[in-house]
């Protein structure tokens, strides 16, 4: 791309469509929602509103929806792309669909358990970043206890102090970060971390908290495959030559030469 992008925001006349990418007009309109509300001895009508899913707006009974106040703060609204005419769905300042590409992909070496709950919290951000990041506190603390038997009965905290030295400055601060914004956000602290996450743009925070965890993966679990298999090719005459040599010089004292 050869110029600055422009991020989808909430009634933006102009933006780079999260469809296709192009800097383009967006038209909008509030997703509506067929309701039928009483009146009286006339029995029900029914009109279109738009669609707001906040607490007591609507109540469903069967396939009726009937709408409870008079007039309701629609949440849904869809943007319209002139360039590629594809829908973009939001709710209130989120976007829901599509799929938020921000966030990046699991590693292809995560483990089960802690790629499950990885998809989650990717899967989850768009619609609620406070369980996002405590889902993807979650999945870093299954992604420890599997990369370090030791880890088994420790709390986060505790299993991060004692690999700070292993994992790397940078990488412990990140998530030292992510341990404590997942917890923060479901205590209802409003520290700068917290409001960074639920109000900044996803790049400054999720980002690089998302991809810690995919440093992590790569690090202790790709990497050490990938060195095994390529080690292993070697022949074994070899390879038993240089390991001997190896513990003969790791005992030695040091070398005249
Ligand atoms: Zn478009």
């Amino acid at each position: 791309m050869n110029q600055m992008s422009i991020s989808p925001s909430l009634y933006g006349d102009r933006f780079n469509c999260p469809c296709c990418g192009a800097f383009s007009h967006q038209v909008w309109g509030d997703l509506q929602i067929d309701a039928k509300y009483s009146n009286g001895q006339r029995g029900f009508l029914s009109r279109s509103f738009g669609f707001s899913d906040v607490a007591g707006a609507f109540t469903v009974q069967g396939t009726a929806v009937h709408l409870d106040g008079d007039s309701v703060e629609p949440t849904w609204r869809y943007s319209i792309c002139s360039s590629c005419s594809e829908s973009t769905v939001w709710r209130g300042p989120v976007i829901v669909y599509p799929e938020d590409l921000t966030t990046p992909e699991a590693h292809p070496s995560m483990p089960l358990q802690a790629r499950e709950l990885y998809e989650e919290a990717r899967a989850t951000f768009p619609v609620s970043r406070r369980a996002a990041a405590a889902l993807a506190r979650a999945c870093l603390e299954s992604l420890l206890r599997d990369i370090e038997p030791a880890n088994k009965s420790k709390r986060l905290d505790e299993m991060l102090a004692s690999m700070k030295t292993r994992l790397g400055d940078d990488l412990w601060q990140l998530l030292t970060a992510l341990r404590v914004v997942g917890n923060d956000v479901l205590h209802g602290d409003r520290d700068d971390l917290v409001l960074l996450l639920l109000d900044g743009e996803a790049d400054v925070l999720i980002e690089p908290l998302f991809g810690a965890i995919n440093t992590i993966v790569d690090k202790e679990i790709a990497q050490p495959a990938r060195t095994q298999a390529l080690y292993d090719l070697i022949p074994q005459a070899k390879r038993q030559a240089a390991e001997a040599k190896a513990i003969k010089a790791d005992s030695a004292p040091l070398s005249e030469e």
